[in-house]
């Protein structure tokens, strides 16, 4: 077993049962991608089993912090065993479920979504790709799914020295010979939608926002909302959800064809008249201003925009690109309407981000209602050992009529 000694000092954080050891805190040792090595402190202590990422900032993450434990098949299987007990017991009413998330169930830099009965994974850390064999069995024992496809297409391979890999990891033959097509059909509560696990973002559908599309549902109805607007829809689980709500005039935006696309399709398979949507291939910040100029207005808008700041370092710029798309969207918001705002970026944090939507309601000129704050759904679990791995904000907003408006613009 090879051994990674830390710099004196550097344990804390593992001490803590924190995952991650940064290259700057190594003082000696290495190991091959994704070798499972034994970390030490200065003093030759004990402090976790890990991986060892000889290509990555984050040279080693953890797999276990007790010393009696067997980094073996059986530990992998005793992993997803528990990360998908834990959503069994969440009692979660959806067939697109997220099984494994990462650091937060023990498995660094492993993602699992179920989509019915296919289960679509990211490898996206070497040591997650020395146990992909390993680790597939194990997904599949535990959750009956036959059908598991990878999607590591992730850019986060490449720091990690690891090329990109798509395709059927485990695809059981079926009697007819034939295999079975990479599309599948979800539902949640807003709505029924269809993804490609094969072409989709990340791992084909954007799971941590079920609970909040949902909620869009209930208060696009009690508030009585007609007319929306959804940025950044991809293939539009906002946009159906508004109409399950009983929105009549629906807009969906977004720069991808094929999203929006799927975004009309879901319209009718939903049940709804064609009519009722609008698909807009387009940029958002664009879309917004010439809505503006045009004196167009909505009831409802969301704004769940890609991650701006990929890490700390990128928040100045990020919160510029945040509070333009928020106060562009006020200007835009029905007096009593409807704002549900979204952040995806680990560099901004809960605090930040209503500091920023503040600031765009101020330049506005518009006050609201902090109705909720909301955060990714409960199978995109934070521990508490890993609050790194919180990432999803939003602040759900009612506008104030405009009489208050216009105090505080005087
Ligand atoms: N709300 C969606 C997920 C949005 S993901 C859901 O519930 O499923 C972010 C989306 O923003 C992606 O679909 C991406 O294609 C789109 N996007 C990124 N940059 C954009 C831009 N400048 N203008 C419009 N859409 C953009």
């Amino acid at each position: 077993m090879k051994v990674i000694t830390l710099r004196e000092g550097k344990e804390r954080s593992m001490l803590r049962r924190h995952p991650w050891i940064f290259q700057g805190s190594v003082a000696k040792g290495s190991a091959d991608p994704g070798e499972t090595v034994r970390v030490q402190d200065a003093a030759g202590r004990f402090l976790a089993w890990a991986a060892y990422s000889p290509s990555s900032q984050i040279r080693v993450r953890a797999w276990s912090f007790d010393e009696a434990e067997r980094i073996d098949a059986e530990f992998f299987q005793r992993k997803v065993e528990a990360a998908v007990q834990l959503r069994r017991r969440l009692g979660i009413d959806s067939n697109g479920i997220r099984l494994i998330h990462g650091e937060a169930d023990g498995l660094p830099g492993l993602i699992v979504d179920q989509y019915d009965d296919v289960l679509s994974a990211q490898f996206l850390s070497a040591g997650t790709e020395r146990w992909k064999d390993v680790i597939a069995d194990a997904l599949i024992a535990t959750t009956g799914c036959p059908y598991l496809y990878e999607r590591s297409d992730s850019g986060v391979r490449n720091l990690e020295g690891l090329p990109a890999v798509t395709g059927w990891l485990r695809h059981p033959d079926t009697a007819a010979g034939r295999r079975r097509a990479t599309d599948v059909v979800t539902h949640e509560t807003g709505g029924t939608l269809t993804l490609a696990v094969a072409e989709g973002h990340k791992t084909g559908y954007y799971l941590d926002q079920r609970d909040n599309r949902g909620l869009f549902a209930k208060l696009v109805r009690q508030l009585g909302c007609k007319t929306v607007l959804n940025c950044y829809s991809y293939t539009g689980g906002f946009s159906v959800a508004a109409l399950e709500g009983g929105a009549t005039d629906v807009t969906s935006v977004d720069s991808s064809g094929p999203a929006l696309a799927r975004a009309s399709a879901h319209v009718t398979l939903n049940g709804y008249e064609a009519s009722a949507h609008t698909a807009l291939d387009a940029d958002v910040n664009g879309t917004l201003r010439r809505f503006i100029k045009e004196g167009r207005t909505f009831d409802a808008i969301v704004l769940d925009p890609p991650k701006f700041a990929p890490s700390a370092a990128h928040a100045d710029r990020a919160s510029r690109a945040y509070k333009d798309i928020n106060r562009l969207a006020f200007r835009l918001l029905n007096p009593g309407g409807l704002l549900l705002t979204f952040s995806c970026s680990g560099g901004i944090g809960g605090e930040l981000f209503h500091k920023i939507v503040a600031g765009a309601g101020m330049d506005a000129g518009i006050d609201g209602y902090l109705l909720r704050r909301l955060e990714a759904t409960s199978d995109h679990p934070t521990t508490l050992t890993f609050p790194e791995g919180e990432y999803l904000k939003g602040l759900a907003i009612i506008r104030k009529d405009s009489s208050e408006c216009r105090k505080i613009q005087n």
